[in-house]
């Protein structure tokens, strides 16, 4: 590999890839397999210094930056411009005192849950391990146990980031209560983030699991119904979704999963009181299976088995003042075994409120909305969205917006990711911190 201190006159040992080089691709690589960047420069970084020697590489010619960890959250296919490469920044420091963690920015939420259980804490990390730390929490970060603690952005006490001027800057509430408040909520738009300090909580158990029906024995319809009334009576400190998967019949399934509809409610609850709250989910009907118990923290990512390995995926998200029961039973048709185009779509509706609704000093917004309904369709864009624009059509009159960490392919669509006050408020952060738009290869706001 060669390095930009070459081409930038600099000190730092960078390594930068460029098409052709042999590891190019493969520094690419990611979760999402269904764009593809071709960035002119990727600036694989190891370092603080790394990613300001990229960034001022780049702003030096006005080149558009990009930013990838793990490939779970990519906007788009993107040409051009430089791409740094964090995956090597994987530090994890918890300080078991101040109950806080130290995560660098490819930090990916399996390293965390592991470093924090032997003191009996974890941090406000989401279904999937895989899914990076950093991005996660600059796009609000809606967690397993998210009514409980609300979103994990609520929890940073401090990040570092590098900022297009290529400032190293350490950002703290009482330090620079702005860039603080753009960050978390809008952070993909004003810098790398090269590191976050965030509170944990100190849960060493939890009781949850997911209860699966037969989606062709029980109506999806009627779980749904049940378990937005079920939601009603539910503690704050309770956080639980509703899925609808339709599996396809191939051999990589295991057999139990095969070609079946699968109809979830998924729970997670750091009370004593978990069984006896969830006995009225059992009686909705004939249960598939049954994985809600006692668990360690350790064994959280369970409750979701979200899939682990790369694949292509194009998703969207609703947040809801209220569900409307008719038009999602209508949304549940649409996206069921036999959807539009045969594009495979997985459904999920997320309960909201409690501490979520809680106001914080950060631009995560839609503190109000009531339910989240996230479509997430495989295969190609086109066919994705022919099968999602009418689907979320149907939801309009009760959405309030659209959530940002679950925007998958729709780079290009900003609309609705804020409300109109805290769009204003981030657009003339943007036009203070980063005036020539250098990272719009994001969701953000632009100047
Ligand atoms: C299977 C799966 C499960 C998920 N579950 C949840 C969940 O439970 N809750 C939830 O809230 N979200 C969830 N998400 C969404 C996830 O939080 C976002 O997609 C997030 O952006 C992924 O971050 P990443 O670093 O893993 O991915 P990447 O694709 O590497 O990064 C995504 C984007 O973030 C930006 N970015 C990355 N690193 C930095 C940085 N250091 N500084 C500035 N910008 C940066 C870049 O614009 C990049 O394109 C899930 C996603 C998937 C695919």
């Amino acid at each position: 590999m060669n390095s930009l201190a070459k081409t930038t006159g600099g000190t730092t040992d960078l390594h930068v890839l460029r098409p052709g080089d042999p590891a190019y691709d493969d520094e690419l690589a990611g979760f999402q397999t269904g764009f593809t960047q071709r960035p002119a420069i990727i600036a694989a970084a190891s370092s603080t210094d790394d990613v300001i020697a990229a960034v001022r590489y780049a702003a030096h010619r006005n080149l558009p930056i990009g930013v990838q960890a793990t490939g779970h959250g990519l906007p788009g296919a993107s040409e051009g411009g430089v791409l740094i490469t964090t995956k090597r920044m994987d530090g994890v420091h918890i300080d078991p005192q101040a109950r806080t963690v130290r995560v660098q920015a490819g930090v990916r939420w399996s390293q965390v849950v592991a470093a924090a259980e032997p003191y009996g804490l974890a941090p406000l990390n989401g279904s999937a391990p895989g899914v990076g730390a950093v991005s996660y929490t600059l796009g609000g970060g809606l967690g397993i146990l998210a009514r409980k603690f609300g979103y994990a952005a609520d929890h940073v006490r401090a990040l570092d980031v590098v900022t297009a001027d290529g400032r190293p800057r350490h950002v703290t509430r009482e330090s620079d209560p702005e860039l603080y408040w753009a960050l978390l909520g809008g952070g993909h738009t004003f810098g790398v983030v090269t590191g976050l300090e965030i509170g944990l909580v100190p849960v060493r158990t939890l009781y949850g699991g997911s209860l699966a029906f037969d989606g062709r024995e029980v109506d999806p319809a009627v779980v749904l119904r049940a378990y937005e009334e079920w939601t009603r009576s539910v503690p704050d400190g309770l956080t639980s979704s509703f899925a609808t998967v339709p599996y396809p019949d191939i051999p990589a399934l295991p057999p139990r999963l095969r070609g079946r509809y699968v109809v979830s409610v998924r729970v997670a609850h750091t009370g004593a009181d978990g069984e006896r709250l969830v006995a009225p989910l059992r009686g909705i009907g004939p249960v598939l299976a049954d994985s809600l118990r006692e668990m360690p923290y350790a064994e959280s990512h369970t409750i979701h088995s979200d899939p682990d390995f790369p694949h292509t995926y194009y998703g969207d998200s609703a947040v809801l003042s209220e569900l409307d029961m008719e038009k999602a039973a209508e949304l549940l048709v649409r996206t069921g075994p036999d959807p539009v185009d045969d594009t495979m779509c997985v459904v999920q509706i997320n309960h909201l409120g409690g501490a979520l609704s809680r106001p914080a000093p950060n631009s995560v917004p839609y503190r109000e909305g009531r339910f989240l309904v996230r479509l997430l369709a495989m295969g190609g864009r086109a066919e994705a969205r022919r099968l999602l624009d009418p689907a979320f059509a149907l939801l309009a009159p009760v959405t309030i917006g659209r959530a940002l960490n679950f925007a998958f392919g729709a780079g290009d669509r900003t609309e609705g990711l804020y409300d109109a006050g805290t769009r204003e408020r981030l657009a003339g952060l943007k036009s203070q911190y980063d005036p020539a738009n250098l990272f719009r290869r994001n969701y953000g706001v632009s100047a």
